[in-house]
């Protein structure tokens, strides 16, 4: 493996197509992988580990499912790209439309950074504004105006933004603390009419996992409205993820299954925009963009918004996501749901046991671990809080879950991901490896 990552730095960037792949954060080099199947991932060593990670996400019904492979053996058969129209995309725009009706329109792209980037141009050419609005630990993809203070790789590598990304782009974003609503109502008050959009991660999961406080959503589409901007949803992360109809059909559908009550008595929201990636694609490069018809007509050919791809609605990337979202039924989610809550349960259970001071935070089937007294005492709720937190004490946790063939995420900040194939034998594994982990984490 060390001799992989040798060879791969001398002709790749710190040796990987994509930064938290390296194990920056958490030590040594990283497992190279010759295949994944279910619940399981196997290194080029022959060593198997049952995956939390999932591809950061895609991976609802497991690695490899096998539906979803003959899909796309299926379409490869019949030609690998067209560059022209076919009926495949369009039952696709009708599937995510079904299930996210905020999605009226829908344009495929390959990549959750092209969706968020076509997103914020289309504010702009719609509103006639420059400025955007993000919350600093909200990651975005890799989109110059979305850089900063950005969650993910940006924190991992504990970077303010990014270099390359020029004076004037930082200046069109203004960046402020998540789940404070004040702070976006200052902002507004200040400079309101400049603003084209608020983008927002639909529920953070890339600062750590942040659920927004109840009525927060709703409250950013409450203040977009009434300033003539829009409101982005960024679900790249979370869409077909945490349910059918993503965190919006939790927390802002009229039929919303939220358990909480919504705090400000707030009710359905409905986002101007809406991204998605990840699972919409089923492991394939695709990913999408929706909105209202009226704004998404703006895009080229209909409108003067410019946005293309050569390989956009890739048939086989359009079929494995076709596949995928027919295959995630209730029951599919139900499962999910419930892994969630049993490993979430003896994370928690395990390091205290040990004597860790942590939370475990959820959002939805999304979770992740909270380090230190701070978090436990009071949650994190943004993304000072998720800095602030016992960073040292994850690598050691990392590294015993990992010993013990469990792959958890390579960082702190990075959410915790199950899915469909996550059988009883899978969370076996997981719990049988968690108090081995959590006295590691305590001797930190
Ligand atoms: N938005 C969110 C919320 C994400 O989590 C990610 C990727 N982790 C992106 C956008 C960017 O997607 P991609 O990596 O496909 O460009």
């Amino acid at each position: 493996m060390a001799n992989l990552f040798d060879r791969a730095r001398d002709v790749i960037p710190g040796g990987v197509n994509s930064p938290v792949r390296a194990y920056g954060s958490v030590g040594g080099d990283p497992r190279f992988l010759a295949s994944a199947s279910g619940p399981h991932v196997t290194d080029t060593a022959g060593r198997r580990y049952v995956d939390l990670v999932m591809s950061w996400g895609p991976g609802l019904l497991g690695h490899a499912h096998p539906e979803v492979v003959e899909a796309v053996t299926a379409a490869a058969r019949r030609g690998l790209s067209f560059g022209a129209p076919t009926e495949a995309e369009i039952e696709l725009a009708e599937a995510i439309g079904d299930r996210v009706p905020p999605a009226e329109k829908v344009r495929l792209v390959s990549t959750g950074t092209e969706a968020t980037m076509t997103a914020i141009r289309l504010a702009r050419g719609a509103t006639g504004r420059d400025l955007v609005v993000k919350f600093a630990g909200c990651y975005h993809g890799h989109v110059d105006a979305l850089l900063a203070e950005a969650g993910s790789g940006v924190a991992t590598l504990s970077l303010p933004g990014s270099s390359g990304v020029t004076a004037a782009t930082a200046a069109e974003t203004v960046v402020v603390p998540y789940n404070d609503v004040a702070a976006v109502e200052q902002v507004f008050a200040e400079r309101g009419s400049e603003i084209a959009a608020v983008i927002t991660e639909a529920a953070p999961a890339n600062m750590g996992v942040v659920p927004p406080e109840p009525g927060f959503n709703a409250a950013l589409r409450r203040i977009t409205a009434e300033h003539g901007a829009l409101l982005i949803l960024d679900e790249v992360l979370t869409g077909f993820r945490v349910g059918p109809s993503g965190w919006w059909g939790l927390d802002g559908a009229a039929t919303r299954s939220r358990a909480e009550p919504s705090a400000t008595g707030a009710g359905p929201w409905t986002p101007d925009l809406v991204t998605f990636g990840k699972v919409v694609g089923g492991g394939m490069p695709l990913a999408a963009l929706g909105g209202r018809a009226e704004v998404m007509d703006l895009l080229a050919p209909s409108g003067p918004v410019y946005q293309a791809g050569t390989l956009s609605g890739n048939p086989l990337a359009t079929a494995a996501g076709l596949a995928t979202l027919r295959l995630a039924d209730d029951g599919v989610y139900a499962h999910v749901d419930h892994v969630a809550d049993t490993v979430a349960g003896a994370a928690h259970e395990a390091l205290d046991g040990a004597g860790v001071p942590h939370r475990v935070q959820r959002a939805g089937n999304l979770f992740s671990v909270m380090f230190g007294e701070a978090a436990a005492r009071d949650g994190v709720r943004d993304y000072a809080g998720a800095q602030g937190q016992e960073t040292f004490r994850y690598p050691p946790f990392f590294h015993a879950m990992l010993e013990a063939g469990v792959a958890l995420p390579p960082s702190v900040f990075e959410a915790w991901f199950l899915s469909a194939a996550h059988d009883d034998a899978a969370v076996e594994a997981i719990l049988d490896a968690l108090p081995g982990a959590a006295r590691a984490a305590a001797a930190a």
